[in-house]
């Protein structure tokens, strides 16, 4: 199948051969045409299965179709449980957007940041991708209007109601018009779902994608066994030995994130820390350099195994492992994106080895664990 049958115009399709998407994911071949023909959506599916695409793309088509929304009165809401995942699903828009002969401005908005240039850029804005808490901010204070709102995507819902935002995403619909289109994508189908999907999706499309098994093939898998005082200098081994261009270093504290990255610079590898506890420009800042490639090395507390997409990345270590194996998944996820392949490297200490049986069970894989011991790691 190609994207030509699915009926997009030529300035999109341009945009898509330009991003490189040879065919549809499975996603986008239901996604896009039940979209397109104005259906309520219910999707199962995780990052890294081009849901994003899926909703972008048949709803930039009907933007094009559709006149200039007044100004402040949003057309399209896209609610995003984070920062992140607002920047990121904002940039699809702009990008699969440019060649519509109608400019379509798209806006993210988020908490954790000063509101006012926020503020200051929102007119004009026809599609606003946004966090609950900071659209409730800008509601209140009537610098946008949703009284107009024809399309409503809630993306990554099952996690909006993790982080605990059912009240604020409950009062944001009750401020919706009651006729418009609505399209969740969830990677989880839950109770607190289905209350939420009550009474808001109208007959929806149900595409539900399994791609657990799919990616997970893509991605080699390797473990080291190391003592903890042993774990620094095997990172910068590896790092070194490796010759990796880039890498995405996962730990389970936001001081172990800091410290890390301390002795890595002390030994000249250049990273940065991402964690809860950086300011948002500091995290932002560090995000950007290391999908430009300027930053090679990552090193990040869970806060970014989700949601976060970083084009074709070589390598992941796991310097901690994660406490689920859900969480193992989400994190060496973030390589073999779209038909990539990546490693997927964990370190392990005597503790962690029944802990990773349990990993290596609930993933249905065996990984391959290397012993450190005869490793000379001076100078490392
Ligand atoms: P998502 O699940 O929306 O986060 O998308 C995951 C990744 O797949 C992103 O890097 C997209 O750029 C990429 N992608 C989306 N659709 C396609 C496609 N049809 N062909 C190749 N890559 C794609």
């Amino acid at each position: 199948m190609s994207f030509s049958s699915l009926g997009l115009s030529a300035p999109l399709l341009k945009a898509v051969a330009e991003q490189q998407y040879t065919q549809p994911y499975p996603i986008q071949q239901e996604a896009i045409p039940a979209i397109l023909k104005g259906k309520d959506v219910l999707g199962i599916a995780k990052t890294g299965s081009g849901k994003t695409a899926g909703f972008v793309l048949p709803l930039l088509e009907k933007l094009q179709n559709t006149p200039q929304s007044r100004n402040r009165y949003i057309n399209t809401l896209v609610l995003v449980p984070t920062r992140e995942l607002a920047v990121q699903v904002a940039e699809v828009f702009k990008g699969l957007s440019s060649h519509l002969p109608r400019r379509i401005k798209t806006l993210a908005i988020y908490g954790g940041v000063s509101i006012n240039p926020q503020m200051m850029v929102l007119s004009g804005t026809e599609v606003l991708v946004a966090t609950p808490g900071r659209l409730l901010d800008l509601l209140s204070s009537k610098a946008v209007h949703l009284s107009e709102v024809e399309t409503l995507v809630l993306d990554e819902a099952d996690k909006m109601l993790n982080l605990g935002f059912e009240e604020e995403v409950n009062k944001i619909l009750s401020l919706l018009p009651a006729k418009r289109q609505n399209i969740l994508f969830s990677a989880t189908l839950g109770n607190e779902i289905e209350q939420l999907i009550k009474g808001q999706l109208h007959e929806p499309v149900r595409i539900e994608i399994q791609e657990e098994a799919q990616p997970l093939e893509q991605i080699k898998q390797l473990a080291y066994l190391v003592t903890p005082e042993r774990k620094g200098p095997l990172l910068r081994y590896l790092i070194r030995q490796g010759n990796m261009p880039q890498v995405l270093v996962f730990v389970s504290a936001t001081r172990t994130a800091d410290n890390l990255v301390a002795k890595l610079t002390k030994n000249g590898i250049e990273a940065a820390a991402m964690h809860s506890k950086k300011s948002q420009g500091a995290r932002t800042e560090a995000l950007n350099r290391f999908k430009s490639g300027k930053l090679p090395v990552l090193v990040a507390t869970d806060l970014v195994s989700r949601g976060i997409d970083i084009q074709q990345l070589p390598y992941v270590i796991n310097y901690d492992l994660p406490r689920s194996p859900k969480d193992y998944i989400h994190r060496i996820g973030r390589t073999g994106r779209a038909e990539a392949t990546g490693e997927a490297i964990s370190l392990l200490t005597p503790d962690d080895r029944h802990h990773f049986r349990i990993i290596q069970k609930k993933m249905g894989r065996q990984v391959e664990i290397l012993e450190t011991n005869d490793l000379d790691l001076q100078g490392s």
